[in-house]
């Protein structure tokens, strides 16, 4: 274990940060308490910032010494879900319908402590680039921040984030090269029937009957229409229809989820889940219309910089805790947006294995980011500066 000392000094610190933040969450583009708290910090330790790019996101940046003009971002999420809390914490969120469920709150606090420990030291040579972005959950913030020209005005050879994951003990770092989390589309079909009482469904076209078998129909497009060595899901998630037990409605509307991670298996079932509803309403005598959107693209890490990362790990905590070809996992993140600019790596860090402190999955409402963690995340975060830019010897 070589966790950075220095970080020992700023712990007590850091965890009260993260549950000041933890208690005052903000969903996505609405995080003013959070930004300015970031802002105010990183103006206090010295770094140039910039407010307001992607709406609510903010940048700091970090010279070292030396006249290298080299750069890196590193990157952390800012916003909570809209969701209630129900850990019964003494720092549980005060906000109604907001709730830090997925450890953004956490991720903020370690690039806050990685900003003070570098700035403290400043022992590199080349430039580093805070990016705390606005609303990763599902609202795009890093798209926002990309194109708020977030590279045009700040140059990056690579960039790197962390999430933390709980099922993974603490003191261990996972990640892979290639794709990591999946292309993540939304999907929205309304059936058009026709109404009727419900003792005489033959004088209308029943909605209900035809929206349930595209739910069954779309099952086997996966099942029977991709490559059974790739991957996939559909999942129709909301089914609504109806208002009365004896009305038969005319309209049902569905949505769900798809999640591939090649280009190729997202366009085959977006044009059989097109056939297959349209197909389906049409043999039924119904209409139905699908609404596909391409949301988060496919988070996908590039080799080099995925190497390096793992090696970065290895010195903190070993070869034995870092899992360097984890598996890929069918959630989506949208630091794929900064990806698909620059080269870099999204990485896990272990929150605490399941059963045990941290080991509750992120997006429950007994979830809470584990402590613990915040000198893996700093240390890792600190070590891979220096690393990525050296000084000259
Ligand atoms: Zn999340
Ligand atoms: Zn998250």
């Amino acid at each position: 274990m070589n966790l950075r000392p220095a970080i020992e000094r700023h712990l007590d610190d850091l965890i009260r940060i993260r549950r000041d933040i933890h208690q005052h969450p903000e969903i996505g583009f609405e995080e003013e308490r959070t930004s300015a708290l970031v802002a105010e910090e990183l103006t206090r330790l010295g770094l140039e910032v910039h407010t307001g790019i992607g709406q609510t996101g903010v940048v700091g940046v970090l010279r070292g010494e030396g006249q290298s003009n080299r750069a890196i971002g590193l990157r952390a999420d800012m916003d909570a879900l809209p969701m209630d809390e129900k850990t019964g914490l003494p720092y549980a969120s005060a906000n109604k319908g907001a709730m830090h469920a997925c450890g953004h709150d956490g991720h903020t606090t370690m690039l806050l402590g990685a900003a003070r420990a570098l700035a403290e030291t400043r022992d590199f040579d080349g430039t580093v680039v805070f990016i705390f972005q606005p609303a990763e959950e599902g609202l795009g913030g890093a798209d926002a921040m990309v194109k708020d020209g977030l590279f045009e005005r700040f140059t990056m050879e690579s960039v790197y984030g962390i999430h933390n994951m709980p099922g993974l003990p603490v003191g261990k770092f996972a990640m892979r090269t290639g794709p990591c989390m999946a292309n993540a589309d939304l999907l929205k079909i309304s059936v058009k029937g026709k109404g009727a009482h419900g003792a005489m469904p033959s004088v209308g076209i029943d909605p209900i009957v035809v929206a349930s078998q595209i739910v069954m129909a779309a099952q086997s497009i996966v099942a029977r229409n991709v490559d059974p060595l790739k991957s996939g899901v559909v999942s129709i998630t909301t089914f609504h229809a109806g208002s009365a037990d004896n009305v038969i409605p005319d309209m049902a509307e569905l949505t769900g989820t798809v999640r591939t991670y090649d280009t190729e298996v997202q366009d085959l079932i977006e044009s059989n889940l097109r056939r297959v509803v349209e197909g389906t309403a049409a043999a039924l005598g119904a209409e139905a219309t699908i609404h596909y959107q391409r949301n988060y693209p496919a988070t996908v890490n590039t080799a080099d910089e995925t190497a390096f990362a793992a090696d970065i790990a290895r010195r903190i905590v070993g070869d034995g805790n870092v899992e360097d070809d984890a598996l890929p996992k069918m959630g989506a993140e949208d630091f794929s947006f900064m990806l698909n600019e620059k080269p870099g790596c999204y990485l896990w860090l272990g929150n605490g294995d399941y059963g045990e402190k941290g080991g509750v999955n992120v997006h429950n409402p007994e979830y809470d980011f584990n402590d613990d963690i915040i000198p893996y995340g700093v240390s890792f975060w600190v070590e891979l500066v220096e690393n990525a830019l050296p000084k000259p010897r």
